[in-house]
């Protein structure tokens, strides 16, 4: 999420929510988190992938996470909203498809997106949740049952938001959808060490927001080093979150404090093609080098021989090329079961 959640009160009453007060710089904003039930997977898929013991760069994992050329054209389907709205949002969204990425967003039918069934779609728009969120790349289709949202526009279908906090959030949150991670948890951007992590802590506890310190951490630490992707901390990123200065202990002469960056940055764009790079040989030669280095990590790895079976059967789950849906299906419910780690 870019901003704060404002619905009109009309709306608001509706919906039986109180009404917030619109303040950009208000520290009383709803920010941008995955719901429990879906948080909880991620977490559990990232204890797998990384059982004490494993490190690896987060680069190596998000670029896991991203879109596999055996699974294109990656497929988006909605969960109600209007035709209009719905082609509002497949018009914005496809902005990340114009710049010389290899990113086959298909969104169905253009005058008329796509709308979700059990035939499970990979990005599953809706609208029924709080705020704005969307899971990480291939964890849409893989954490995300064909009923279930994985991405989220607080109630668009009643009240959408007005511009530019439309596009903007679309751009952000389908960035998100494509395993881009936050840019304040970049891996070379330091900002974490630029947080006021005991104001946060305390302040993002209360109302409107009632997050746990882990849920700070989770959301506001920054990721390992040591990835495929290698372009610089960018401030002007779509993915830098916009929080209020006094999370920062600079304020806004914080290297890491942006208002809010409502297009697509120089540094998205290259980003982009870096991850969906033009060729399917090229995406298939830069997935099989995250591969092994993934898995050179995990062998050498001080972490138990099951775990470190967990790991590697985790990372085909990730979308290794050629695996079937009925072998990706098994494995996830094979590692769904209950393991001792040790
Ligand atoms: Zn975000």
């Amino acid at each position: 999420m870019k901003r704060a959640t404002i619905l009109p009160a009309i709306a608001a009453l509706a919906l039986g929510l109180s009404v917030q007060t619109a303040n950009a710089q208000s520290s009383n904003k709803a920010l941008e988190a995955l719901p429990h039930h879906l948080q909880a997977r991620v977490q559990q898929r990232q204890n797998n992938l990384l059982p004490p013991g494993v490190s690896v760069g987060q680069g190596v994992v998000s670029g896991l996470k991203a879109w596999q050329p055996n699974r294109f054209p990656i497929t988006v389907c909605f969960f109600g909203g209007s035709s209009d709205l719905r082609r509002r949002i497949m018009d914005v969204a496809l902005e990340w498809t114009k710049h010389g990425a290899n990113i086959p967003l298909d969104f169905g039918n253009p005058s008329n997106p796509r709308i979700c069934t059990n035939q499970e779609s990979d990005i599953k728009v809706g609208f029924n949740y709080r705020g704005y969120w969307s899971t990480i790349g291939q964890d849409s289709r893989d954490l995300v049952g064909a009923n279930e949202q994985s991405m989220n526009f607080a109630h668009w279908d009643v009240a959408p938001a007005s511009e530019p906090e439309f596009s903007s959030t679309v751009l952000h949150e389908f960035g998100h959808a494509l395993a881009f991670q936050h840019e304040h948890q970049h891996p070379y951007s330091d900002c974490e060490k630029e947080f006021d992590f005991d104001k946060i802590y305390v302040e993002l506890a209360d109302h409107p927001n009632f997050w746990n310190k882990e849920k700070v951490d989770f959301n506001m630490r920054g990721l390992s080093g040591n990835g495929i992707v290698t372009t610089k901390f960018d401030r002007a990123s779509i993915m830098l979150y916009t929080f209020a200065p006094h999370f920062y202990k600079q304020g806004v002469s914080s290297k890491c404090y942006s208002t809010a960056n409502q297009v697509l940055s120089q540094g998205d764009k290259k980003q982009a093609a870096e991850v969906y790079p033009a060729t399917v040989a090229a995406a298939a030669a830069a997935r099989a080098k995250a591969v092994a280095t993934f898995t050179t990590a995990v062998n050498t790895s001080s972490a138990s021989s099951a775990a470190r079976l967990r790991s590697l059967q985790e990372v085909q789950v990730l979308g290794v090329p050629g695996l079937s849906e009925i072998q990706r299906a098994q494995t996830l419910q094979n590692l769904q079961a209950p393991m001792q780690l040790n």
